[in-house]
Formats: C-alpha cells, sequence, structure tokens
C-alpha cells in the first residue's frame, strides 16, 4: 500500500544532503568537541562551523546560538532561566494561551514555585490579543513569550508588535519559533527578540538537536548543569553530528525557502479548496488570510465525527494525519488550542491537522481528499449525532 505523509508539522524526513553531512561524524570525525587533542578540536572545528552558519542564517552573532536538544530544552530553558535570572526584577511572565505544551507545562511548573504567569487570550483565528497583553503588563514582568507559529492551526503571530509593546516596558521577550523557522525567514536582529527557540526536525534535519538564540548580555540562569560546554550555559557533550547536520538543514531551508514554500502552499491551497467545497459541514480553523498561517497547514473540523475514529481510518488507507486531541499523551482532551479559539469540545474532538510537505505531490493530496471524502461519509453514516440531524444526503 503507498503511504502518504501529511503531519509535518510532527516531524519531516531527514534530506539526503543533511544525512551525507553528517555521516562521517559519526565513525570518522568522533572526538568529543572539548576535548583538547587533536580528535577533539576537529569535532570542534565543526561545531564552530555549524554555529557560524546558523547565526549567519537568522542574522545572529555565533556566540548567541546555544545548542540543545530541541525545542522542548529551548522553551523550558528561554522560561526557566529568565525568571531565575530576573529574581530581583520580579516574578511575573505573559504568555499566550495557545503556547506548545514544552512552554505551558513549564510556566505551571513556575506557578507552583510562587511565579505569577498571566495567560493571554486569542481570537477566533488563532491571533493574540494585543490589547489584553499590554493590560497585563506590570512592574514585576520580566517576560513576555509568544509563539511565533502555531503548530495545531497555523497562525502566524505579530511579533513585532509583542517586541514593541514589550520594548516600550523593557521587558524581554521571547519566542517559540519551532513551527516558523522552516517557513518564514526568521531574522533575530530585525524581529527584535532577546530569545528565540527552534529545532532542527522540522525543516528537513535531524531530531534531537535544536538551539536557544540568547542575545547577548541577556542574564540566563542554567537549565542542565554540566561541564563547560556552551560557553558554560549548558552542560552535557555536544551532538557533534546533529549539530553539523542542523546547520546544513538550515542552509537548504533558507536558499530554498520561497519556491518550496509555493509549492507547498499549492497543494495545501488546493487541498483546502476541494475539502471545503466536496465535505459538507466542516470548518478551516486558523487564519484566514493564507499569508498570516504556514504554508503547510491546514486545519479542519469536521463536525458530527470524532478526529480519532478519522486519523484511525485515514491511517488504515496509509495516510498519516495528527488529530485535535492529544490522543499520543494517553488524554483524549479536547486540544487546548482549539478551546482557545472557542470551538465546542464537541467540535474540537472531530478536528484533524493536514500538514503538508516538499516532498507531497498533487496527486498525493487528490487521493487524500477523495479517501477523506468516503471516510467522512462512512462514519457520518455510523453516527447517532448525524443521523440524528437527519442530514445525511449529500455527504
Ligand atoms: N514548540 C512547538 C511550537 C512545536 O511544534 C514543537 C514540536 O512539536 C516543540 C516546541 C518541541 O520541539 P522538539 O520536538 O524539538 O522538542
Amino acid at each position: 500500500m503507498k503511504r502518504i505523509y501529511l503531519d509535518h508539522a510532527a516531524t519531516t524526513p531527514l534530506d539526503g544532503r543533511v544525512f551525507e553531512k553528517m555521516s562521517p561524524y559519526f565513525m570518522d570525525v568522533y572526538g568529543n568537541a572539548n576535548s583538547q587533542h587533536s580528535f577533539g578540536r576537529d569535532a570542534q572545528k565543526a561545531v564552530d562551523q555549524a554555529r557560524d552558519q546558523i547565526a549567519r542564517l537568522i542574522g545572529a552573532k555565533p556566540g548567541e546560538i546555544y545548542f540543545t536538544s530541541g525545542g522542548t530544552e529551548s522553551d523550558n530553558w528561554a522560561l526557566k532561566g529568565v525568571v531565575k535570572a530576573h529574581k530581583n526584577k520580579g516574578n511575573h511572565v505573559i504568555i499566550s494561551k495557545i503556547e506548545h505544551a514544552a512552554m505551558l507545562s513549564t510556566a505551571r511548573e513556575l506557578e507552583k514555585d510562587g511565579v505569577e504567569v498571566s495567560y493571554i487570550d486569542v481570537d477566533e483565528q488563532g491571533f493574540i490579543d494585543l490589547d489584553q497583553l499590554k493590560k497585563a503588563i506590570r512592574p514585576t514582568t520580566v517576560l513576555i513569550s509568544c509563539m511565533y507559529a502555531n503548530n495545531e492551526i497555523g497562525t502566524i503571530e505579530p511579533i513585532e508588535e509583542i517586541v514593541k509593546i514589550a520594548k516600550e516596558h523593557g521587558i524581554l521577550v521571547h519566542t517559540d519559533a519551532v513551527q516558523a523557522m522552516g517557513a518564514i525567514d526568521v531574522n533575530v536582529s530585525a524581529l527584535g527578540v532577546d530569545l528565540l527557540s527552534f529545532s532542527a526536525h522540522k525543516f528537513n534535519g535531524p531530531k534531537g538537536i535544536g538551539a536557544l538564540y540568547i542575545k547577548n548580555g541577556i542574564p540566563m540562569d542554567r537549565l542542565i548543569s554540566g561541564g563547560h560546554q556552551e560557553r558554560t550555559r549548558r552542560g552535557g557533550t555536544t551532538n557533534v553530528p546533529g549539530v553539523v547536520g542542523f546547520a546544513e538543514a538550515l542552509r537548504l531551508t533558507k536558499e530554498n525557502m520561497q519556491k518550496d514554500n509555493e509549492y507547498v502552499a499549492s497543494l495545501r491551497d488546493r487541498f483546502v479548496q476541494r475539502v471545503t467545497a466536496e465535505i459538507p459541514f466542516v470548518k478551516l480553523n486558523g487564519a484566514r488570510d493564507m499569508a498570516k498561517r504556514l504554508p503547510s497547514n491546514a486545519d479542519f473540523s469536521f463536525e458530527y465525527i470524532e478526529g480519532e475514529s478519522i486519523l484511525f481510518s485515514l491511517d488504515m488507507d496509509g495516510i498519516a494525519v495528527s488529530s485535535g486531541s492529544a490522543c499520543s499523551s494517553g488524554s483524549l482532551e479536547p486540544s487546548h488550542v482549539l478551546l482557545a479559539i472557542g470551538l465546542s469540545e464537541e467540535i474540537a474532538h472531530g478536528t484533524i491537522r493536514f500538514s503538508f510537505g516538499k516532498e507531497n505531490t498533487v496527486e498525493e493530496v487528490d487521493y487524500v481528499v477523495d479517501t477523506l471524502k468516503a471516510t467522512i461519509r462512512r462514519l457520518r453514516e455510523m453516527s447517532p449525532l448525524f443521523n440524528l440531524k437527519g442530514e445525511i444526503k449529500d455527504v
């Protein structure tokens, strides 16, 4: 059976060119980048080059890039590191209600330790409420954090405006750019943020490697204690192949960004257009203006059915998508993002995220729409909710 992968927001396939760049660093150049002999120096050279390249590609200085194990660690570090290092100034942070769990659960942990957190609403398209954000600012606010683009509904947040507001009050800004980095030409200097999280596996790089950009001069506590790696700010032996692959993946992504985005968006637009026209009782979640949505993202709620049923049925047909419930974590709670944009629990439960990638084809899109139509029809025929409404006609 042919398999079709439409879950690029979860992770992306490794680019073959990235794999080639990485491969000497597993068995040939295997030294510890912190060792003082030639084996170590060879590894360190590769790490330095990768750091320089990543910094240049995002408008940072090399000394502002700190390698981590990925987006989750970068988010944890940004929040905990700033809060701990700014205890003298205050203990209040502001984040959006639709942050990734890496931010939200860190914020909840900090609340248990007495840190005060304001969670800012978003509108029905997922855009942060800037007025509420302004009103939430206190003299004790040390950090505002808002994701650059949402992982579920693809909405791109107005980070420049958030930076403007924060700077008027001398408050630091962090953005989780894990989803944005592969789709937007992120430049930290132009954006004006103080901290930015990103992760290689979301743009055809390896898993388990990411970075936190920390603007020079920002006081930060460590998250991971240990040796003197990463200018003594993050302990742990450097993942040399990962770092090399990360830099190459970012280079390729930036080089081909416009062309790839246009192609991926054309697949997504075809999908959205066909689903909207051919399947009744559906709602596209996220930004209506496609320019303010990740090019890969189409997030649909299908009324009267459970997202899990759609997901498992499509999976049996070889199609990989993601549902709006945190099923993978063993809970069937509806997504906090979908509730935050005002969906009822029932509609949130019937939500599926389709996220496209550059290796997908038009034929795949058409096959998925055809399969989806049949799946939705079959599931609705079985749905007591749907039958009760007697709306089983032209599905
Ligand atoms: N932040 C966002 C917005 C994400 O989408 C993800 C991954 O799904 C993460 C953080 C976590 O990144 P990682 O998988 O590299 O830990």
